[in-house]
């Protein structure tokens, strides 16, 4: 199931498939994101307001430097936005349906740690296979869940691994520790290189408030696996947008 919501789509954002049903349209500001490559020019053009505008309302100082996923509120544009979208309740029916447990664990879920897969194209499918025959581990994928990428699999789809489903610890960092407390989300495609697509940044902050929600995870403990003390890693990536990550987490809290 996929919906495009008329100002997420004019904004450049495309939902992935978890958005719950939508009831009762309102009007709200309008946001634009920025894309690669796009220049303050070229968003006023579209959207016929003048550059000085859009620099006065977002409080942009010189050099007017724009970067990948930053929101600029569009000034005396408004849109219909489907109210429900967000809402804290029913939007989460389908992802706690797919997030469903076989079984409870002991040891509670504290962290959350976010990866790239380093690699362009990929699923959980053949990350199972490459960790359970290549990395030798028992229980296949070392993560808990893979956000696909339209290469290996639909873009912004969530893909649910064993570990989640038997609440088995992880195989995601070199840390013993964190492997136990922490759950491992992989985001398929090289952030060395580019940014993940919209719609998996959209699905990343779904499943992680959803998480965070389910187990009492405070905003601190959502982490990069970088951030977790051990051999060094750039994973996920240089250009794995942090800020926009924090910003869409806050968002959809
Ligand atoms: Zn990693």
């Amino acid at each position: 199931m996929k919906r495009i919501f008329p100002f997420l789509a004019a904004a450049g954002i495309v939902f992935g498939a978890f958005v719950g049903a939508a009831a009762g349209a309102v009007e709200k500001p309008l946001y634009h994101v920025v894309e690669r490559s796009e220049t303050l020019w070229q968003i006023a053009r579209k959207y016929g307001v003048p550059v000085a505008q859009i620099r006065q309302s977002n409080g942009l100082r010189m050099p007017y430097r724009l970067s990948v996923g930053q929101r600029l509120r569009i000034p005396g544009r408004t849109v219909e936005v489907q109210e429900t979208v967000l809402a804290p309740d029913d939007d989460y029916t389908e992802i706690e349906q797919l997030c469903k447990i076989y079984t409870r664990r002991r040891v509670r879920w504290m962290y959350i740690v976010v990866h790239h897969s380093g690699s362009d194209s990929g699923n959980a499918l053949i990350f199972d296979r490459y960790h359970r025959y290549k990395r030798h581990m028992e229980n296949g994928l070392a993560y808990h869940f893979v956000i696909d990428s339209g290469l290996g699999g639909p873009d912004g789809r969530i893909e649910v691994g064993r570990r989640w489903k038997a609440q088995l610890e992880g195989g995601h960092t070199s840390s013993k520790i964190m492997n136990k407390v922490g759950i491992g989300i992989c985001l398929v495609g090289n952030y060395q290189k580019y940014v993940p697509t919209k719609r998996q940044l959209r699905s990343l902050c779904k499943l992680v408030r959803y998480l965070q929600r389910m187990n009492s995870i405070p905003s601190r403990n959502v982490i990069l696996h970088r951030q977790v003390i051990q051999r060094h890693t750039e994973c996920p990536g240089k250009k794995f947008p942090v800020e926009t990550f924090k910003r869409m987490l806050r968002e959809t809290a």
